[in-house]
């Protein structure tokens, strides 16, 4: 297979310019941040990892285009995960622009700075869950990567349905869309109807959604985010991974259909034989994932099991220690 590059910046019209920035891992192999002229400058949403490649890319994507990086004011992300906003500081600090998130963001920004914190609750989850001794170590060995410095809360915080005004009589209307990460949110251009959908919605992949003991139902939250996009109508949508989408609604469909069919593939599992989360996920996902595969698919096949248990179709008991679901 030949590997995935980068693709080149783009125009897209409208006053939206695509500038894709390379990531220093496999998958997905780079971030689409968009540049929006806004306001008389431009508004940046999104700017992958901390590493100097993306920072070039960032450089290089703006020279091309014919923009000025000192005419950024503003960096919204969409989310606190680090291929989006790793290299947050580095350029607020450059810039000297403004820095805007979701306003869970504010509190939620502790943890995502807090490595060992994470390794803690990793720990619990695969302790209570079924993770084999022998595997322990692979799943809970979690190194914080160069490229995801700390950061600071954002200086300014939106939430669901506000307005980001970008002139002209246009606006960015926020989605708050929680689920594959709680602060999540997409933007809204009023003028086009594009919708800019983070990870929430992509081409392709379903994006993970991780179980968390302090965020209660996040697949639920997942279904009912992507529901709202179906409220709205979406057509054409930009993600911050792979190419853009036509019929955003027909992807988030199929999305809703995916974890449909995973739920009742769950449901059956469970109902062959009480059992735990680490049994179901071996069962349910391809054999051999390396450890930061298996790790996520670990944790979305809880997410997916509790989302079963909270909605009364299957059931949960602790024996030893050990989560056992039963139907
Ligand atoms: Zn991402």
């Amino acid at each position: 297979m030949t590997p995935l590059t980068t693709p080149a910046p783009l125009s897209l019209g409208n006053g939206i310019h695509l500038v894709p920035v390379p990531l220093p891992f496999k998958s997905p192999p780079w971030v689409n941040t968009y540049a929006v002229e806004a306001n008389g400058g431009l508004l940046l949403l999104d700017c992958g990892t901390d590493w100097d490649r993306g920072r070039e890319a960032i450089r290089e994507g703006f020279s091309t285009l014919g923009l000025e990086e000192s005419a950024v004011h503003t960096l919204v992300v969409s989310h606190l995960h680090p291929d989006h906003v790793g290299m947050a500081a580095r350029l607020i600090e450059e810039w000297g622009c403004r820095f805007v998130m979701h306003e869970r963001a504010t509190k939620l920004v502790d943890r995502y700075n807090d490595t060992p914190g994470y390794i803690e609750r990793l720990t619990r989850i695969a302790t209570g869950h079924g993770v084999p001794d022998f595997t322990m170590a692979e799943i809970t060995d979690v190194v914080r990567p160069d490229y995801m410095p700390p950061i600071s809360p954002p200086d300014k915080t939106v939430e669901d349905g506000d307005i980001i005004d970008i002139g002209g009589g246009r606006s960015l209307e926020v989605v708050h869309t929680p689920g594959h990460e709680p602060t999540h949110i997409c933007l809204r251009d009023s003028r086009t109807g594009i919708l800019f959908s983070g990870d929430h919605v992509l081409p392709r992949i379903s994006p993970v959604i991780m179980y968390d003991e302090d965020l209660g139902d996040v697949l639920g939250d997942y279904l009912g985010s992507l529901q709202k996009l179906l409220d709205l109508g979406i057509g054409v949508t930009y993600p911050a991974h792979g190419t853009l989408i036509d019929q955003g609604g027909e992807r988030t469909r199929q999305l809703l259909l995916h974890h449909d069919r995973r739920l009742l593939d769950m449901a059956e599992l469970v109902r062959t034989g009480d059992t735990n989360a680490w049994k179901v996920m071996l069962k349910s996902f391809r054999p051999n994932l390396e450890p930061l595969q298996a790790r996520l698919a670990f944790l979305e096949t809880i997410s997916h099991l509790e989302h079963l248990r909270l909605t009364g179709r299957i059931q949960v008991e602790e024996r030893n220690g050990l989560m056992i679901y039963l139907s």
